[in-house]
């Protein structure tokens, strides 16, 4: 069971990559085929099994060398690992996690994310809140959207905050604190353009991590 759930992970982390990559380009999510970015060659059924077309093509494009980023094997062996953990307690912060990491691989390549990831993990965010907290919350987060289309430079970018505002809804003030500081350190070790900087893969790094040590 673990094995097949890891298969699993790995195709969807695989499959998440693939649609963030296509959000980036503007492409179609269906139409072409998978095929290399650089040489556009349509790539064949055994150069597209996760984990395993990157160890056996090393890293490279079969046809024209171009390098695949390590990313994407960390990504799938992470999903995967990420999956085998899949109990009926545990489906909703994977779902969450999965919906917001999705955002984050959109935000590392655009600095942007489709704005239906934060409606879509909405109800997931909200299950067991009383019903008040959640009308409010939620017109908390209409709010942001609202303000933020009007402001020409905030410091902070829309879908930053909608994450800070779900995940203190989710987890709690507390471990709201522990996950930003975790966070904040990472992007300011790693990040050489403070101007420009996609958050949101430091946040959701950080809460894998964080759900991780809690589980
Ligand atoms: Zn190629």
């Amino acid at each position: 069971m673990t094995i097949i759930l890891f298969i699993y992970g790995a195709c969807l982390g695989s499959w998440l990559t693939a649609m963030a990559d296509r959000y980036a380009t503007g492409a179609s999510p269906i139409y072409p085929a998978s095929h290399c970015d650089t040489c556009q060659t349509p790539l064949a059924y055994w150069q597209m099994v996760p984990v395993i077309s990157y160890l056996l093509l090393r890293g490279r494009c079969h046809y024209c060398q171009q390098r695949i980023p390590p990313t994407t094997l960390y990504l799938e062996i992470g999903a995967g690992g990420l999956l085998t953990m899949l109990t009926s307690t545990t489906v909703r912060p994977l779902l969450w996690l999965g919906l917001w990491g999705f955002a984050a691989l959109c935000d590392a390549r655009t600095q942007n994310f489709p704005g239906w990831v934060v409606w879509l993990a909405w109800p997931l965010t909200v299950w067991s809140l009383p019903w008040p907290t959640i009308i409010l919350a939620t017109c908390l987060l209409l709010g942001v959207q609202l303000l933020w289309q009007r402001w020409p430079n905030p410091l902070i970018g829309d879908g930053d905050l909608e994450l800070i505002l779900a995940y203190t809804l989710y987890w709690g003030v507390t471990a709201t604190a522990q996950w930003l500081l975790v966070a904040s350190l990472a992007a300011l070790c790693r990040a050489r353009n403070y101007k420009r900087l996609a958050f949101l893969p430091y946040l959701v790094s950080s809460a894998v991590a964080w759900w991780l040590i809690r589980k």
